[in-house]
């Protein structure tokens, strides 16, 4: 989304008429790309109309086809559903349907046609633009239009954007909605799982995907169920029952109170006969007599306010499909608005829709390695690793007696720096898959204080249990280097022979690993593999775009300021200024501008100065000045803590107090350590485990690597590690880059790294400042 577009406001000096319908079944985040189509129509010169009630509002016409000025969508980001409402609108299945559709959209002028909806609904788009010309022709033909009126309108554009709580369309890795109906799902689970613990019952979950799987694989990880069922890989063999019996036996031989079995709706065995949440109620409560219960989600799943991730996703799309209606040509297939690799892309619709309809029938056929291989590259590598964290038949042994093979490592697991969201669920993975694969895993306590004290301690399968779902740091952080007694830090990690280090931490978790790669030459003991895994939620580590911590922190965020611009709206014309963390990076404060509407954003990377606030006093004075009535909500402004030293939060308020003479109000916020969130939301669980599987996997890869003089060995070395790397590889940070997951040494990572102000050189995040600004009309920002 270039600066320039932003900037540009007319199309060949035809002013279009651009309308959005939501249709399907709702979906958290359609109110927001409603929002975002009606207001960057509008800044690029466009007239925008909202469809009500879906494709039949569309074969209705009349009212039910409403011109949007830019205040009709002014609450829209934090509401649930979809406010223009949807159907299932049997008509426009029909021929006749489309016809009556295709004339009212023609009397109405509209010329474009962007669509938020599922599979379906953007099957129906794509057959109506097909058809367009020929509905034409037949319109006039019966002169329900004329020649002329065909003439204009001869080429419709049709703009898919994907609003779907499954998560099921091909070629887009996520779908607006999905994450909200997650965070849904993982509050009734763990909602369910301390009544489960406390009565020591079985309950198994039903949550919807009618044909995909990725809500009970997420909700399955984020909540460390014991077993999953999805349509795209059903359980193997004829006696699966007695696989799953066996394995939730393990689990409560090891001392587990509760079981969790999540089955998504569509699940199936592999001669495909449908697997309900009752068969497996059954099933539990008959062979393992456990006292077992069901829940069906349901329709909660779909409900409440979108997160911050929907908000912004939907947002962001939004604005790229008006965006791709300018820029549409007769001859340009109708696009699909989509996510890959965390870009917002043009995919090929019809494309995207048939290959959605190939997984279907790739189950059909009973072909699940092409229906597994249809979904994202992600999606297999996190089906693989959920099941490489929970028990699984053939480590049986060596879980339940810990016998050791022979090339065991030896790894130790430190936090440092802040809390952030997930950091446990990280060291639950990082414990659990290493004992799946043989390895020792130990906790170093209170990070590097503690383990200068030697509070170093085995971890057990047990030990971690339910640390997923728990905020803050159960081992212990600070902020304290290794700097603080390196002697003592290497005579620890050699006389616990550790041979390899996971540091789950924030930016002090990097300067560590920096310290100890730079003293290799003097302390032996630190000549072995070292990952960092980001987690703060100042989202300040090079390397990554997430670090874990950010998106539990902007869900907090999100709903203090929901609250926050509740109140400032009843108290009418109040500006409320909203201090957040994030260091020297303005991600937090960008982030959730976006996800809240903040009417200005001020970060650390531009800083503040008086011709800004000018800027931003003009604005309000323009913007209160047109609402006589008092009608406007109330206003947010989000500042960084870091954004200035002189423009402090008070200082900010202060000037717009008094510059408001009486027209508008200001009161500060400062949200301080609640920012760190409570209980970790579903997106940082779910990464949580991914780096930290594969966290695990860069230890084995890298003390294979080992000089042969001392390559996996005794637990007696005094000289230095008994896996010796010394290759700068072998410390790095493990940061998520697009859909993967990318080990980067962190000697590399210092050229990108901005030390004096603690920071990535590059805020891959910026489009996302730039679109706050747009959408909240501050082109002059711009
Ligand atoms: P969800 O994933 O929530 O079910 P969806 O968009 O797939 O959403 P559908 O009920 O399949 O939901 O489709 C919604 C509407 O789109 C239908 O009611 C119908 O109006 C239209 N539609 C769906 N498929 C077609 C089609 N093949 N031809 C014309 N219109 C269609």
């Amino acid at each position: 989304i270039s600066q320039s577009s932003a900037l540009d406001s007319t199309v060949g000096g035809k002013r279009r008429k651009i309308a959005i319908l939501t249709s399907g079944g709702d979906a958290p985040g359609m109110n927001a790309s409603v929002r975002a189509v009606v207001r960057a129509s509008i800044i690029r010169g466009c007239d925008a109309y909202a469809v009500h009630e879906g494709y039949q509002g569309l074969v209705d016409g009349g009212d039910m086809i409403k011109k949007m000025g830019w205040d009709d969508v002014q609450q829209y980001l934090s509401i649930g559903g979809t406010v223009i409402g949807t159907a299932r609108c049997k008509a426009f299945r029909e021929r006749w349907g489309r016809l009556k559709a295709a004339k009212n959209m023609v009397k109405e002028g509209i010329d474009a046609l962007i669509v938020c909806g599922g599979d379906g609904s953007l099957t129906g788009a794509d057959l109506f633009r097909a058809e367009w010309p020929d509905l034409l022709e037949e319109l006039v033909k019966t002169g329900e239009l004329t020649d002329g009126e065909a003439k204009a309108f001869a080429h419709l554009n049709i703009v898919g954007l994907v609003g779907s709580i499954d998560n099921d369309m091909s070629s887009t890795d996520i779908t607006i909605g999905a994450v909200t109906c997650l965070h849904r799902i993982c509050e009734s689970i763990d909602s369910i799982s301390s009544t489960a613990s406390s009565h020591s019952r079985a309950f198994v979950v039903e949550v919807m995907g009618r044909h995909c799987g990725w809500l009970a694989l997420m909700a399955g990880i984020a909540t460390g169920a014991d077993f999953i069922f999805i349509p795209e890989r059903p359980p193997s063999g004829e006696n699966w029952q007695d696989n799953m019996c066996s394995e939730i036996k393990r689990h409560r031989d090891l001392g587990k109170r509760k079981t969790i079995v999540i089955v998504c709706e569509g699940a199936i065995d592999s001669n495909l006969n449908p697997i309900t949440a009752k068969d497996l109620m059954d099933l539990l409560t008959d062979r393992l007599h456990l006292d077992t219960r069901m829940t069906i989600l349901g329709h909660v799943q779909r409900g409440g306010t979108p997160c911050v991730f929907d908000r912004n996703l939907a947002t962001m799309q939004g604005v790229e499909a008006v965006e791709a209606v300018l820029d549409s040509r007769p001859d340009t297939p109708s696009p699909l608005i989509a996510m890959c690799e965390n870009k917002v892309v043009r995919v090929d619709l019809m494309k995207a829709v048939e290959k959605t309809g190939e997984v279907a029938k790739a189950i059909s056929r009973k072909d699940f390695n092409t229906a597994m291989k249809l979904r994202d590259p992600a999606f297999n590598q996190q089906y693989d690793q959920f099941i490489a964290t929970t028990l699984s038949k053939n480590i049986e042994q060596s879980l339940l007696t810990d016998d050791k093979t022979g090339a065991s490592l030896r790894i130790g697991i430190i936090n440092v720096g802040a809390p952030a969201g997930g950091m446990n669920a990280a060291v639950r993975a990082a414990v659990r898959y290493a004992r799946n694969r043989g390895h020792v895993p130990f906790a170093i306590q209170n990070g590097f204080p503690g383990l200068i004290a030697g509070q170093v301690k085995e971890m057990h399968w047990m030990d971690v249990d339910g640390w997923i779902a728990h905020g803050g740091s159960e081992l212990g952080t600070n902020r304290d280097q290794p700097s603080l007694d390196l002697g003592m830090v290497s005579y620890q990690l050699q006389k616990f022979n550790i041979q390899s280090l996971l540091l789950i931490g924030g930016f002090e978790a990097y300067t560590a690993c920096l310290e100890m790669y730079h003293a290799r030459d003097s302390y032996p003991a630190f000549c072995m593999p070292m990952v960092h895994i980001p987690a703060t939620i100042s989202n300040n580590v090079p390397g990554t775009e997430y670090s874990l911590g950010t998106d539990t922190s902007l869900n907090a965020i999100m709903e203090a300021c929901d609250a926050i611009k509740q109140s400032a709206t009843a108290s009418r014309k109040r500006v409320f200024i909203v201090e957040v963390h994030g260091g020297k990076v303005g991600y937090l404060a960008v982030m959730s501008g976006l996800a809240v509407g903040a009417t200005s954003v001020y970060i650390p990377e531009e800083g503040i100065s008086l011709s800004r606030l000018q800027k931003d006093v003009n604005h309000l004075c323009k913007r209160y000045g047109e609402d006589a009535e008092g009608k406007t909500q109330g206003r947010v402004f989000i500042r960084s803590e870091a954004a200035s030293k002189t423009y402090s939060t008070d200082i900010v308020s202060a000037i717009i107090k008094e510059e408001g003479h009486q027209q508008f109000d200001s009161r500060t916020a400062i949200l301080g350590h609640i920012q760190q969130g409570n209980s970790p939301s579903p997106l940082d669980r779910v990464r949580a485990m991914r780096l930290a599987v594969c966290a695990i996997d860069f230890f084995e890869e890298h003390s294979g690597n080992a000089s042969s003089s001392s390559s996996v060995a005794s637990n007696t070395s005094t000289q230095g590690p008994s896996v010796y790397v010394k290759d700068p590889e072998s410390i790095a940070v493990a940061g998520l880059q697009g859909s993967n997951v990318v080990f980067r040494a962190v000697e590399v990572l210092q050229k990108d790294t901005d030390m004096k102000n603690r920071r990535p050189t590059q805020s891959w995040w910026m489009d996302y400042k730039r679109v706050c600004n747009l959408l909240a009309r501050r082109t002059e920002l711009l």
